[in-house]
């Protein structure tokens, strides 16, 4: 029987790298690898982007930054979750650098400094109307007179709120209040657009953007044509077909009625790996470019898709649950999520498939 596969291709990835870099003006890139690699895998994800010339990375969660540590020995790897008192030995052994968000945060790291009898460095966040992380105007005037001097300022950054919306005016507020901000610190590298960032123009670009979603294929410019290529396929293959002899219901709760003659496929994938719930009779799948509507609820291990009139679909035949013939974000979409969500709570059900790796040989002059 063919497994429930899902394949990433690694060779789009480092092409939507250069495609978001030439967006963002060629300034630098980070690569955002929180949450694995939005399911990916980080452990492959990592070795990708620092082939395509990505010094930088961020990670939401220490144990993550620790990991893309143990992958790129050279790296520069922020953790944007802060920093706890417990936790200041584990960055400074692993040389991992922690976004500060709240004062408390800028005590210990200065701390630490003292301790180490040198300046660490560290990110600051900015708070300019997100409402999640980051320092206030209020709090700057601690931050600078108390702990700026132990602290190697190496990146002053925020985070848009609403950048997959180009027309909301938070993005020209929180632009203009990260510029009066970060000019009450010294000078240092700033960072503020994620994937969509980088597609309100130049001035949101800054030093270094933070892509993670366009990356792995998902459409930073919702609405618009899609500027990235293809990364993920998930596909499941099917594991029985029937055919009605008569009227019947499909799924638990019997909610799709369907008719006499009607050819179901029965599928092996569902909620416990990652295929929204919602899905269920809203999203399409495809079989061979062919699209295939969810009929029915998605139930735990599988999911039931109308083939009716396609006489070919047999058992093993592999249907797309999203990718190149299967929108990711169309599927998110009719689920009532974003493809975010999706690809961030995929399970661990199936294997993971990298295809596109190509591993340059360094040409050493004779
Ligand atoms: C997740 C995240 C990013 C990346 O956002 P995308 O929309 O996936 O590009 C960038 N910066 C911060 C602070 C984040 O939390």
């Amino acid at each position: 029987m063919p497994e429930t596969l899902l394949h990433v291709d690694l060779g789009a990835i480092a092409a939507n790298y250069a495609i978001l870099q030439a967006a963002a003006g060629g300034q630098e890139l980070a690569g955002v690898l929180k949450a694995d690699a939005y399911g990916l895998g980080a452990a492959a994800v990592a070795p990708v982007l620092w082939r395509a010339g990505c010094r930088t990375y961020f990670t939401a969660k220490l144990d993550e930054g620790m990991a893309v540590r143990a992958i790129l020995p050279e790296a520069v790897v922020y953790v944007l979750e802060g920093v706890a008192a417990a936790e200041i030995e584990t960055f400074l052994v692993n040389e991992l650098r922690p976004v500060l968000n709240q004062p408390g945060e800028l005590e210990l790291w200065a701390a630490a400094a003292g301790r180490a009898g040198q300046k660490l460095p560290a990110a600051l966040q900015l708070e300019t109307g997100m409402c999640r992380m980051g320092l206030t105007s209020s709090d700057l005037d601690a931050v600078r007179q108390k702990w700026l001097a132990a602290i190697d300022l190496a990146l002053v950054m925020s985070h848009l709120a609403c950048a997959d919306e180009p027309a909301h005016p938070q993005n020209a507020s929180q632009l203009a209040c990260f510029a009066a901000l970060a000019a009450r610190l010294p000078k240092a590298p700033r960072s503020l657009a994620n994937s969509s960032g980088i597609f309100l123009g130049r001035t949101f670009a800054t030093d270094l953007a933070r892509p993670g979603a366009a990356l792995y294929g998902i459409n930073p410019t919702p609405g618009r044509p899609n500027p990235m290529r293809p990364v993920v396929k998930l596909t499941a293959p099917v594991l029985r077909v029937l055919r009605l002899d008569g009227p019947a219901a499909v799924g638990y709760g019997a909610t799709h009625p369907v008719s006499s003659g009607a050819r179901i496929a029965t599928i092996g994938i569902g909620y416990a790996d990652g295929l929204p719930r919602a899905a269920g009779g809203a999203a399409k799948a495809s079989i061979q470019g062919r699209a295939v509507p969810l009929i029915g609820r998605v139930s735990m291990d599988l999911t039931t898709v109308d083939v009716s009139g396609l006489d070919e679909v047999g058992i093993g035949t592999p249907v797309e649950l999203f990718g190149p013939e299967c929108d990711l974000d169309a599927v998110a979409a009719a689920a009532g999520t974003i493809g975010y969500e999706i690809l961030t709570r995929l399970g661990s059900r199936f294997r993971r498939v990298y295809t596109g790796q190509h591993v340059q040989k360094r040409q050493d002059a004779a």
